[in-house]
């Protein structure tokens, strides 16, 4: 199999093309059709002139670790640092170029500025619902996440809102219940416009 680190002749373009990374099936397929080959062009097309913004400033580390007050479903206020992509408070942190990316461009020899490994804090859910996906900039990770989110919570968002006095008319176990629904649309709404 040929390898991309391994090329070495003039005509490097003509061989990236027909070669495949490591990992990919010894019976080659059409280079087009190999997703990791796919993705790999999209971060070496787009790596310099996306990532670079990071580089410019707009984006520091000490920016997403900035803390604030949160508020949880019972009220109480505490200080936290909050997930970049939906606001609750951080467990995780998300590698915004994915590490397999950053890997795989280590192995064909052009690895990126490790400044452009940029890491958020975020939630478990938002991390997980991210995966490996490589983005081309934080805001389309953002959007990404809400997606999945309106997707994922979809029954919740079609909880219709009550009026106070609807509510108090119906039984206690009901109106616990529907509040409850309320809470969690209302939870659910900060999130998707965070
Ligand atoms: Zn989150």
């Amino acid at each position: 199999m040929l390898y991309l680190g391994d090329t070495a002749t003039s005509d490097l373009a003509n061989q990236k093309e027909q070669a495949h990374p490591r990992g990919c099936s010894a019976v080659l397929p059409p280079a087009t059709s190999c997703p990791l080959v796919t993705r790999l062009g999209m971060a070496h097309t787009r790596l310099d002139s996306v990532y670079r913004r990071f580089l410019a400033g707009h984006y520091t580390q000490h920016a997403f670790d900035a803390k604030r007050d949160y508020k949880d479903i019972s009220g109480s206020v505490y200080t936290t640092t909050p997930c970049y992509y939906c606001g609750v408070p951080a467990t995780a942190v998300d590698h915004t170029l994915p590490l397999i990316v950053y890997r795989e461009l280590l192995a064909i020899g052009e690895p990126p500025d490790k400044r452009r490994l940029i890491v958020v804090p975020s939630c478990h859910e938002c991390n997980s619902l991210l995966g490996d996906n490589f983005f081309p900039s934080l805001a389309s990770r953002k959007k990404y996440v809400k997606r999945r989110l309106r997707s994922r919570y979809r029954f919740i968002l079609r909880i219709p809102k009550w009026q106070e006095y609807e509510i108090r008319a119906l039984g206690r176990n009901l109106q616990d219940y529907v509040r409850q629904g309320h809470d969690e649309r209302e939870r659910l709404h900060q999130r998707l416009a965070w």
